[in-house]
C-alpha cells in the first residue's frame, strides 16, 4: 500500500506512522526527519533547509522533492510506503502523482489526521527531541527524566527550535494556507481522503487508524 499521512504539525503522524510502518513491513519517509538529519549532519542541503525550518516556513519544493524521489526509487519502497509530512502543498502533490505514474503505481490511501488547533498547540509545547539521534519525547507521557538525557543514545533532550510558540503559530498558518487545501485537491483527483479522529491515547488512535487502512 502507498499511503500519505496528511495533517497539521503535532497531529501524531510521526508516532502513528512509525507503528503502522512496522506492522505493515513497509518504510516510512518523513521529509521533516530527513531535513533535520541533513541539518545535524551539516550538509549543504541541511544548511539551505535550516533557514526555512527555523522560521516555520516550507523548504523549497525542489529540495524536498529530490529527497522523496530518491527514497521512492529504493528497493525498500517497491512494496509500499508511508509518507509523513509530504506532500505539503498542491505542487508537491502533483509532483508525487507524476512520479508514481512514471513508476506505474499510485496512491492507495490518504489519511487525514483531524485534531483541533488548541490541542496541537498543547501537544507541540510538550514535545521534546534528542539533539543527537532525533528521537521524540513527550514531557508528560515519557517523563524523559531530570537528567534530560536520551534513553537511546545519551544525547541531550531539547525543545525543537520550531516548536517554540512563535514558530508554531507560523507552521499552523502555513498548514492552513498551503497544506489543508490538499484535502479538496485529493478528493477532486479521485484519491479518497480517510478522516481519522486523532484525539485520544496513542493506542486508541492507532486502533482507529488500523480500521481505516488495511496494509495486507
Ligand atoms: P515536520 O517535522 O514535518 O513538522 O517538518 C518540520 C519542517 O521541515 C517544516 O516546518 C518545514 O520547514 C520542513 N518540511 C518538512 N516537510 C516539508 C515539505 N514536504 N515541504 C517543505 N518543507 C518541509
Amino acid at each position: 500500500m502507498n499511503i500519505v499521512l496528511l495533517g497539521p504539525p503535532g497531529a501524531g503522524k510521526g508516532t502513528q506512522g512509525e507503528r503502522l510502518a512496522e506492522e505493515c513491513g513497509i518504510p516510512k519517509y518523513a521529509t521533516g526527519d530527513m531535513l533535520r538529519e541533513a541539518v545535524r549532519a551539516d550538509t549543504r542541503l541541511g544548511h539551505e533547509a535550516a533557514a526555512y525550518m527555523k522560521k516555520g516556513e516550507l523548504v523549497p519544493d525542489e529540495v524536498v522533492f529530490g529527497l522523496i524521489r530518491e527514497a521512492l526509487a529504493t528497493p525498500a519502497a517497491q512494496n509500499g510506503f508511508i509518507l509523513d509530512g509530504f506532500p505539503r502543498n498542491v505542487s508537491q502533490a502533483k509532483g508525487l502523482a507524476g512520479l508514481l505514474e512514471a513508476q506505474g503505481t499510485a496512491l492507495n490511501a490518504v489519511v487525514y489526521f483531524n485534531v483541533p488547533e488548541e490541542e496541537l498547540v498543547r501537544r507541540l509545547s510538550r514535545r521534546r527531541v534528542c539533539a543527537q539521534c532525533g528521537k521524540d519525547f513527550n514531557v508528560e507521557a515519557d517523563a524523559p527524566g531530570s537528567d534530560c538525557v536520551c534513553n537511546e543514545c545519551g544525547g541531550e533532550i531539547k525543545t525543537r527550535d520550531d516548536d517554540r510558540p512563535e514558530t508554531v503559530r507560523m507552521r499552523l498558518k502555513v498548514y492552513r494556507e498551503q497544506t489543508a487545501p490538499l484535502l479538496d485537491w485529493y478528493e477532486a483527483n479521485d484519491v479518497p481522503v480517510r478522516k481519522l479522529d486523532a484525539l485520544g491515547s496513542v493506542d486508541d488512535v492507532y486502533g482507529r487508524l488500523k480500521s481505516l487502512v488495511d496494509c495486507r
